[in-house]
């Protein structure tokens, strides 16, 4: 059976229609919540495997929205067409699918029923016939194991589906071993003492101009090495400074760290551009024009030789007021940049509106154009849409020679990755600079 039609949301996505004819997340969850009450009082087993589409957005924008429909209706009715008659199946999040698979012998046929799945969208065709090569990620959560709620199970499918990304498979099992820490508190008061006691150091990642050649600025990326707890990486306590009030003070920090750092690498290098990463809450809120401005002026930097990159998703957590402090940001001079280009939502209309110099492209298309043609493709749009929009394009995420030269043959104007330098600390970044091969032509001091 699948649920009637609903509304229905997938992360910031709304799903205000579906062109699938499938159930919407409010009725898939409706009927999965019904379906657990039976298995509850059956005690049998139940799995939910959750479907992610890679970089739907990238195919909204390249092929457009009424194709993009298509295509999930292709896919949609491929789901339809292996699913068992008695499992449930949704649409329930613009780039998401959910099948649950009801009365389960073995929570193992669970895996089996996702890679069926995963292979019955093999070979999905554009309206002309042409294959388009969808990646898909799938997660599994089982019921009694992983929660009893629908909520719960999603919830944990959603999080083995980002496990499967990371590691670079089709699917993955949920694991109750994953849960986030619940006693975040301590944590918090340990990271307010970071702040205030320099536990937190910022590493430097080259930036380099691919058509020239040479180097062109770095990215300060935070690192904390507590020392009760060891290193903790900036995508766990980025979110937490976020949600308890010290994101400001980080933010303060960091951008005083870099420019202080800038003022020495400019001595070797007088063209470096330090770019410091802003995160979303900040981005709301109009004070921190005046904190940069303050920074620029402690540090006698001139605006241009300061980048900021805010994330496309952040931007569009809260459009408005993040485009009304971009353009007071831009204002000053200070150079910005669109971040992870490529996963977020925004659509060419905001693109239009959003007063920044260059477009970041997102490592995961990166990662893949020297083996996959669509990746490669959808980096060349990219490119191809920064120079209609007069915008500099840099690619992330470069770890190996192929993918520099194809890059750099494609016309993007700069790259960054480990196969150019990892994210160094200040001694190490400083000597890569007095040595690399990218600063070969234009050190003003002698390498040591
Ligand atoms: P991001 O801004 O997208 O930074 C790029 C991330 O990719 C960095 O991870 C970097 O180490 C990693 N990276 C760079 N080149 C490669 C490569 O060739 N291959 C691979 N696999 N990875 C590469 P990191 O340092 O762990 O930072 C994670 C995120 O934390 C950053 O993503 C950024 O959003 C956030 N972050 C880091 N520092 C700050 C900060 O000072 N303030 C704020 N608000 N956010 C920060
Ligand atoms: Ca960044
Ligand atoms: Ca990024």
């Amino acid at each position: 059976m699948t649920a009637p039609h609903t509304t229905g949301t997938s992360g910031n996505s709304r799903l205000m229609d579906t062109p699938t004819g499938m159930a919407k997340r409010a009725d898939f969850l409706a009927a999965l919540d019904e379906a657990l009450h039976e298995h509850q009082q059956q005690d049998t087993t139940l799995a939910v495997v959750l479907l992610n589409i890679k970089g739907f957005r990238t195919i909204n924008s390249i092929y457009g929205y009424s194709a993009a429909d298509r295509i999930l209706q292709q896919m949609a009715d491929r789901i339809e067409s292996v699913r068992r008659q008695q499992d449930l199946a949704g649409h329930i999040g613009v780039d998401e699918f959910a099948v649950a698979l009801l009365n389960l012998k073995s929570p193992h046929l669970a895996e089996l029923a996702a890679n069926k799945i995963i292979t019955s969208l093999d070979e999905i065709c554009l309206d002309d016939g042409s294959p388009i090569d969808i990646k898909l990620h799938a997660g599994i959560a089982v019921f009694p194991e992983h929660g009893s709620t629908s909520d719960a199970l999603l919830q944990q499918a959603d999080r083995a589906i980002y496990t499967a990304r990371e590691t670079y498979q089709d699917y993955q099992m949920a694991d109750n071993s994953q849960q986030p820490d619940a006693s975040n508190s301590g944590l918090v008061r340990e990271l307010e003492h970071a702040i205030t006691k320099s536990e937190l150091e910022l590493y430097y990642q080259p930036k380099v101009d691919l058509q020239h050649k040479h180097l062109y600025g770095a990215e300060a990326l935070i690192r904390w090495n507590s020392p009760k707890r060891g290193f903790i990486g900036p995508d766990e306590f980025i979110p937490l400074a976020e949600d308890n009030g010290l994101i400001f003070p980080l933010t303060l920090w960091s951008l005083n760290t870099a420019l202080r750092q800038s003022v020495e690498i400019r001595r070797l290098w007088p063209d470096f551009r330090m770019a410091v990463n802003l995160s979303a809450s900040t981005l709301a809120e109009i004070e921190l024009i005046e904190l940069v401005k303050r920074a620029l002026r402690t540090w006698d930097t001139r605006p241009d030789r300061l980048m900021i990159e805010v994330t496309e998703s952040a931007v569009m957590k809260n459009p408005e007021a993040s485009i009304e402090t971009l353009r007071g940001l831009r204002k000053l001079g200070v150079r910005l940049s669109i971040d992870d280009f490529g996963t977020g939502y925004s659509s060419f209309g905001y693109l239009k509106q959003l007063p920044v110099h260059e477009l970041k492209i997102d490592q995961s298309f990166v990662k893949g154009m020297a083996s996959d043609v669509n990746d490669a493709r959808i980096v060349q749009t990219m490119i191809n849409l920064g120079e209609n929009f007069e915008l500099s394009v840099i690619a992330e995420g470069i770890e190996d020679e192929e993918t520099l030269y194809q890059l750099t043959s494609m016309g993007c104007n700069h790259g960054q990755g480990y196969y150019i330098g990892r994210p160094m600390p200040r001694e190490k970044f400083m000597d890569w600079v007095r040595n690399s091969e990218w600063t070969r032509t234009g050190l003003t001091e002698p390498s040591s």
